[in-house]
């Protein structure tokens, strides 16, 4: 074997908001044997994992699984659902990601921006949707390059409070929120959420789902030009048989339905606490240490911390002597925030001891 150590406890741990750490027995799920994705197995096993994706996601409507990244699902999501014009909540890089694939599919948006590091607030959003002719509104649940978790439910709220407000599609990204943050798809009457496997899930990168209310199905036989790949209607029409029109990534599949019914043994509630705490872990370590945390004081995000890096500590040679003791961190995202801020994630299977564990090995880089 070559030194990369795959599945041995000596691998480099992953602090990073995604590809997440993968447990040992969920990586080797996906060595069982190949099956057909027309034979009644594949269907058996789709059978198995809807029902606890819904769960996770808090729905009763249908979750659809994709084999792609996420965001594939964020194109599906704004090819299915917009026919006049998109508000795009901007407070960060994946938020960014929303406006330009709108704007890749040439529909009409206009831009509500907000400084990096705060938060989209109801108030914001509603004015301007009730400023122009809007049938959509994108936002990012959990924003990874600046660790903020905007608050959706009290979003949706006021947009579905507006007159027409029910005819508004909230498209939500919560890719790296979705079971570690809680999002409560029904609860909070949203339209269509998504998220991917190598972020909370804790799975291998590949997969992606989209929760589909009723109101987007409804919305999506009104638009034309879907594509082909991600069209909710001719996948819903598969989903209902508990198959993929097109071939699904089986031996992700695999892993899927044994992280689910890991996810769902611990407990969403349990999960949701334990990212929070983690969470809490990293603020603490973080202005024990000096630092200030970049995102807005009450939404700091419960996947991953931005701490703000006013230490002027060397980023890449602490991620190297990290490396040396087998984690990894993330630097601040693209050019605005590259050692302008380093980011720790606390998502999927980590636990508070690994914090721990990296916690000490920063304080002994710095000291
Ligand atoms: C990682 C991430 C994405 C991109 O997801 P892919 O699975 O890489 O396509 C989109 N949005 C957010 C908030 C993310 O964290």
């Amino acid at each position: 074997m070559s030194s990369s150590n795959r599945n041995s406890a000596k691998h480099v741990k992953l602090f990073i908001p995604g590809p997440t750490e993968v447990r040992p027995d969920i990586l080797a799920a996906q060595g069982q044997a190949m099956i057909g994705h027309r034979m009644p197995e594949c269907a058996q096993l789709i059978g198995r994992i809807e029902p606890n994706l819904q769960r996770v996601f808090f729905t009763e409507k249908r979750v659809i699984i994709s084999a792609s990244s996420g965001t594939g699902l964020m194109e599906a999501a704004i090819r299915n659902t917009v026919n006049k014009k998109i508000l795009n909540c901007v407070n960060g890089a994946f938020s960014d990601r929303w406006r330009k694939i709108v704007e890749a599919n040439s529909k009409d948006n206009e831009v509500l921006a907000v400084e990096w590091g705060q938060a989209i607030l109801p108030e914001m959003v509603v004015e301007r949707l009730a400023a122009g002719d809007f049938d959509a509104v994108a936002i990012t649940h959990n924003e990874t390059s600046t660790g903020v978790t905007n608050p959706v439910q009290a979003i949706a709220n006021a947009i579905r409070a507006l007159p027409n407000g029910d005819d508004i599609m909230i498209l939500v990204d919560s890719v790296s929120g979705l079971s570690g943050a809680r999002l409560e798809f029904d609860a909070w009457d949203l339209d269509v959420v998504l998220t991917a496997s190598q972020k909370a899930f804790a799975l291998p990168p590949g997969l992606a789902f989209c929760a589909v209310s009723d109101r987007a199905m409804a919305k999506a036989k009104t638009v034309p030009n879907r594509g082909y790949y991600f069209d909710f209607l001719e996948l819903e029409k598969y989903l209902i048989k508990n198959q993929t029109p097109a071939t699904p990534a089986v031996s992700l599949l695999y892993a899927l339905d044994k992280q689910l019914e890991k996810m769902l043994a611990e407990g969403m509630e349990a999960r949701f606490a334990r990212h929070r705490a983690m969470r809490d872990s990293a603020i603490a370590w973080a202005k024990s240490k000096g630092f200030e945390i970049f995102a807005a004081s009450g939404y700091e995000s419960p996947t991953v911390t931005c701490i703000a890096n006013n230490l002027g500590v060397d980023i890449p040679a602490l991620n190297q002597y990290l490396r040396q003791h087998n984690m990894i961190i993330s630097n601040g995202y693209g050019a605005k925030l590259k050692n302008k801020t380093f980011r720790i994630a606390h998502m999927g299977d980590l636990q508070m001891a690994d914090m721990e564990e990296l916690f000490a090995a920063i304080d002994a880089f710095m000291a």
